[in-house]
């Protein structure tokens, strides 16, 4: 019903693509590698979800923990998992290892050295927090991905701190991927970066310079996240009354249906 009363307004490009998307999920879910659980599977989120969420039900959202190279075949190679919001359901890998693979170029090498250390239970403690948004019906924040991911990050601090891990190491271990990604893909700062080193923003600049930009770029992600953290606090918590204050570079980002 539900499916059907939203399939229905959309376009038939929407509709085709929806469709498209809803074959490589079934192929997964139902590969025999595959297994499917849920949320009771994993104890200690489900208490910090109904702690913190205590009005929102995600009971129904099945969890399927599928082997890397089925989410490969089927299109989710670069992400560790992923909320379907239509579907109702949680892909994510068995094993997470993030930034795999050859680095493409010398900004690839160093920048793993950042890279992050995800197991499945972050991966399902950020979905799941992904599923309290869209359960909550968020639609106006989750208008920018920034912001529905600035959500999800910083509602999971609290998991973290009561594993008793600090804030700066849950930025350098959690946070960072998202802020590097998001200053790296904002033209203008990288720009101010460059003009401030005196590096010409020439073809592959990012690689000949990778020495300079990427630690830069680390240091810059690591106040991003702290601030990220200290916004929540002082203007947000649980499902927000008040929206921290967005700034236009968020607004590049488009609307996506699911995402990592
Ligand atoms: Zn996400």
């Amino acid at each position: 019903m539900y499916l059907y009363q939203q399939i229905r307004h959309f376009s038939n490009l929407k509709k085709k693509q929806l469709s498209e998307l809803t074959n490589r999920v079934n192929k997964i879910v139902k590969n025999s590698s595959t297994v499917q659980k849920c949320i009771a599977d994993f104890p200690v989120i489900e208490k910090y979800l109904n702690e913190r969420f205590p009005n929102v039900d995600i009971s129904d959202v099945k969890i399927y923990l599928a082997e890397s190279y089925c989410m490969k075949k089927y299109g989710f190679k670069d992400c560790g998992g992923c909320y379907i919001d239509y579907l109702k359901c949680i892909l994510a890998k068995t094993r997470i290892v993030t930034m795999s693979g050859a680095a493409k170029g010398r900004f690839e090498k160093l920048m793993k050295r950042h890279a992050a250390k995800l197991d499945v239970e972050d991966v399902i403690v950020h979905e799941m927090i992904h599923a309290v948004s869209a359960a909550a019906n968020r639609g106006g924040a989750k208008r920018f991905n920034f912001e529905e991911e600035e959500f999800v990050y910083t509602n999971s601090v609290d998991f973290y701190k009561e594993k008793g891990m600090q804030e700066q190491e849950i930025v350098d271990s959690v946070f960072l991927p998202f802020c590097v990604y998001d200053i790296v893909q904002n033209r203008s700062e990288l720009l101010k970066m460059c003009t401030k080193q005196r590096i010409i923003a020439s073809k592959d600049f990012m690689n000949t310079h990778a020495s300079i930009l990427v630690p830069l770029i680390v240091e810059k992600s690591r106040k991003m996240g702290l601030h990220m953290i200290e916004l929540h606090k002082k203007y947000g918590c649980r499902l927000l009354v008040v929206e921290p204050p967005t700034n236009d570079t968020s607004k590049r980002f488009s609307s996506i249906d699911f995402d990592c």
